[in-house]
């Protein structure tokens, strides 16, 4: 199994730090807004990752982080008058929901920076023991020029870097010894969630945040570290620093990093008003269209995100759905019962399909070629299962496109029908429960119609609904 490293700029063959085992860990959103489908894109990506290595008898250690204090919240909090708990809370449970909408498996562990103080004082407390940390005015520092193999994953050039950012040392940060030192710990400004720290009431800085949540929840050498190629410089070059300063020994093995999703061929931006958030897309469209169009380029490809093409890749999970419905219909229905003779001759060549999936995922998780191979599939069975031949040769085929589709997190099952009516007596039932402030109750007819593929909508009309 080869993956890209960004480090050593390769593919490399997997070795795992520990036999049978994977340790990863994703940088996960700061939480502040409802999550953007730029966001979306590495947690689909590493969880198809996750359940590849599952697949194949990897035990996975999945670790993902909730960035819950930061500026963003803090000013969204006070924008809004309640505390940043509250803003980083909800959004938590949204992006929840939207996860389980993109069907990502919850990790091993989410854990929650503003939990996680007392390890990071601790870390700061070592790196400025071992001298790769300093204080000045109550904010720690961590000294680059201390850690000589800085710069190591980015391939930046240091000089150049350290003489563009020399106006910051001008502009007020000139307590800094060199302009590429970056915040371990900052004093706290009026109104903001502080802890008590040796160097003063603060809060700690994005990157010791990852550093820390690693080393607790997988120890000290992990074997994929991942997350968008924008964290490449300065987060997780960062974290390097941090990590390998501090434990004294290699941090990650493998680097993974998943290129920029764009709209409509611009970068999603706030100024360009352009942003699309998973919920959004969750009114238009069931989300695993959503993560079959994520899927259906590498990774490591820029991908744009346009009307057309998410029709296509509606057309195209209709395509395997319906093979799948038609295989589980003949499953109960087909003439036989065991397979035929012929059959079993065809059952067997199934396996170049498979040969061909796993080929294209071993190669650096190419998604786009295994879910080519998953049509080869469909189309061998749209082409040889018929009413006249087995229960037995259907479920064999319909268990293997399951296996597959299950990898790439693609749920094949047709969604249950419901009524018209059902759908208006559930409605009414909601509204009924949201006048008496039951507000739990009409959450959880929202999400049953959800998960139908019914999708309320409240317009000054009243509620509408439509089908995803
Ligand atoms: P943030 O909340 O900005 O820290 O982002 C959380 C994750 O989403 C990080 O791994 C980012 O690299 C990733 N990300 C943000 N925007 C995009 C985008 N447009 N395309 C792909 N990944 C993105
Ligand atoms: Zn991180």
């Amino acid at each position: 199994m080869k993956l890209y490293n960004t480090m050593t700029k390769r593919k490399e063959e997997f070795v795992p730090v520990e036999e049978g085992k994977v340790k990863m860990y994703v940088c996960g959103p700061t939480v502040y807004n409802f999550i953007h489908i730029g966001n979306a894109r590495p947690m689909i990506v590493f969880d198809t990752v996750r359940r590849y290595f599952e697949y194949k008898g990897y035990d996975v250690n999945f670790v993902s982080n909730f960035t819950d204090v930061d500026d963003k919240i803090i000013k969204k909090a006070n924008e809004e008058g309640v505390t940043a708990d509250e803003i980083s809370s909800r959004f938590i449970a949204e992006c929840k929901k939207d996860m389980e909408g993109m069907n990502i498996k919850p990790a091993t562990t989410h854990p929650l920076a503003t939990q996680e103080i007392d390890g990071m004082l601790s870390m700061i407390g070592t790196l400025i023991e071992k001298g790769y940390a300093y204080e000045k005015n109550g904010t720690v520092y961590f000294r680059t020029r201390r850690f000589e193999e800085y710069g190591k994953l980015s391939h930046k050039n240091l000089d150049d870097l350290r003489s563009g950012n020399r106006a910051l040392l001008v502009s007020g940060e000139d307590e800094k010894e060199d302009p590429l030192d970056f915040v371990l710990w900052k004093p706290k400004k009026e109104g903001e969630p502080a802890w008590e720290s040796p160097w003063s009431d603060g809060r700690p800085g994005w990157h010791i945040e990852c550093s820390v949540m690693s080393k607790k929840y997988l120890g000290e050498q992990i074997d994929i570290h991942a997350g968008g190629e924008d964290l490449v410089f300065p987060h997780h070059e960062n974290e390097i620093a941090q990590s390998e300063a501090c434990n004294g020994k290699e941090f990650a093995k493998y680097w993974m990093h998943n290129a920029f999703l764009n709209i409509d061929n611009h970068k999603m931006s706030k100024s360009l008003g352009n942003f699309r958030t998973v919920r959004e897309i969750s009114e238009q469209y069931d989300l695993q269209v959503l993560r079959f169009f994520m899927l259906s380029a590498h990774y490591r490809s820029p991908l744009n995100f346009s009307a057309e093409l998410m029709e296509a890749s509606k057309n195209g999970l209709e395509r395997i759905v319906n093979a799948a419905d038609n295989l589980k219909y003949l499953t109960e229905h087909a003439k036989e019962e065991g397979a035929t003779e012929a059959e079993k001759e065809s059952l067997a060549k199934t396996a170049e399909f498979v040969t061909a999936y796993e080929a294209a995922m071993d190669d650096d998780f190419n998604t786009a070629d295994a879910i080519a191979a998953v049509f080869d599939l469909v189309k061998f069975a749209n082409t040889t299962a018929n009413a006249e031949g087995s229960k037995e040769y259907a479920k064999a085929l319909y268990d293997l496109i399951v296996k597959l589709t299950d990898v790439l997190g693609l749920i094949v099952e047709k969604k249950e029908e419901i009524l018209d009516e059902e759908i208006e007596a559930l409605i009414a039932e909601r509204q009924a429960a949201r006048k008496e402030k039951n507000f739990a109750r009409a959450d959880e007819i929202r999400d049953e119609l959800a998960a139908k593929g019914i999708v309320l909508l409240d317009t000054r009309e009243g509620v509408k609904w439509k089908k995803a």
